[in-house]
């Protein structure tokens, strides 16, 4: 049975299904292939995470998935189906008028985020600009938005500028801005990063809390595993540029299938049992995307590596019933391909 077949029969349609996405970047040398057949469905009301090392592509997808790419950018195969309908195909004025609606993002840096020379409440009632209401009840419900991701006083905070908020309090305020719209799929790009661990929990809780309340999907990307094991439901794996496994949360953080999965988790300082000074790490840097690839991307800093590896690209195969992974070692008799 293929994965398609799979998820048709035991769920509805996802909200977003990214089918076999592939992405050039045009560069002075040469094309760098940042994105090679990429699947991943988001499914409705569910927050699903996307993990792996810097330069594994995550970003890139997340940009991808906006329509916010720099000019370089050649899509070059695939489709992203957003309630039913493909984000590359769609005309640009329909895909724009999406943004800020049906789809919102949280970025990574806050500060960069929000007009530093406008006031949080003109920058709040210029996002509901999809919406219905006066500029007063457009305010109001920007004040009730505040007052639920803890801004105190939020009806006197309104009128500040960004840089009067600390950094976690700006990231609860273009959290705030991303929700505020109620959007079917929040993008968040590593919103966490920039915080300190106790500001990363609190948002993480705040996240997972609005969510709830809101009822919409959340595409999460970070490469702190413990948030994504804290918030989602669903996670895909990454390495230059390709998924290779992707399933739900308590399977792949348990039974961790592919060997750059099994490797990301041995170096997640928060399973670390034993005191150390020096913190595990994979050996070896993320390949060079520069030009088309033959076998497993991930051969050159794998420890089970065979020859075959070098020869021949890896195929899906599924593991139980709801994990997938790209690796040669998976493809006995006991499984199938996906
Ligand atoms: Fe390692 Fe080969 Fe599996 Fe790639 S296909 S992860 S190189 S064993």
């Amino acid at each position: 049975m293929r994965r398609d077949d799979l998820i048709q029969h035991t769920s509805a349609p996802p909200l977003l299904e990214i089918r076999d996405l592939s992405l050039d970047f045009g560069t002075p040398r040469g094309r760098v292939r940042a994105l090679r057949n990429v699947s991943l469905d988001v499914p409705a009301a569910q927050v699903v995470g996307i993990v792996g090392e810097s330069g594994s592509g995550k970003s890139t997808l997340a940009y991808t998935v906006m329509g916010l790419l720099s000019e370089n950018a050649d899509v070059t195969s695939g489709s992203i189906l957003f309630e039913g309908k493909d984000l590359l195909k769609i005309p640009a004025r329909a895909r724009r008028s999406l943004l800020g609606d049906r789809l919102s993002m949280v970025f990574q840096d806050p500060m960069t985020a929000l007009n530093p020379v406008r006031t949080i409440e003109n920058q709040m009632i210029d996002i509901q600009h999809h919406g219905q209401g006066s500029r007063s009840e457009k305010r109001a419900r920007a004040v009730d938005m505040l007052h639920r991701v803890g801004i105190p006083d939020p009806k006197n905070r309104l009128g500040a500028y960004p840089h009067q908020f600390s950094g976690g309090m700006r990231q609860r305020v273009c959290i705030a801005m991303a929700l505020l719209v109620k959007p079917a799929l929040l993008v968040a790009d590593e919103p966490t990063t920039a915080l300190d661990a106790t500001l990363e929990v609190q948002i993480i809780h705040l996240l997972k809390d609005l969510q709830t309340e809101i009822g919409c999907s959340i595409l999460f990307v970070s490469h702190h595993l413990g948030a994504v094991a804290e918030l989602c439901d669903r996670v895909a794996v990454m390495y230059a540029g390709e998924v290779v496994e992707q399933g739900a949360v308590r399977d792949i953080f348990h039974n961790p299938a592919h060997p750059y999965t099994r490797a990301l988790l041995e170096c997640d300082p928060g399973r670390i049992k034993k005191s150390t000074r020096t913190l595990p790490t994979i050996p070896g840097e993320v390949p060079s995307l520069l030009g088309s690839t033959k076998g497993c991307i991930f051969r050159t800093r794998c420890p089970q590596a065979f020859n075959r590896c070098v020869q021949e690209d890896p195929v899906e195969y599924r593991i139980g019933v709801d994990q997938v992974a790209r690796c040669h070692l998976l493809g006995d008799e006991r499984l199938v391909p996906a």
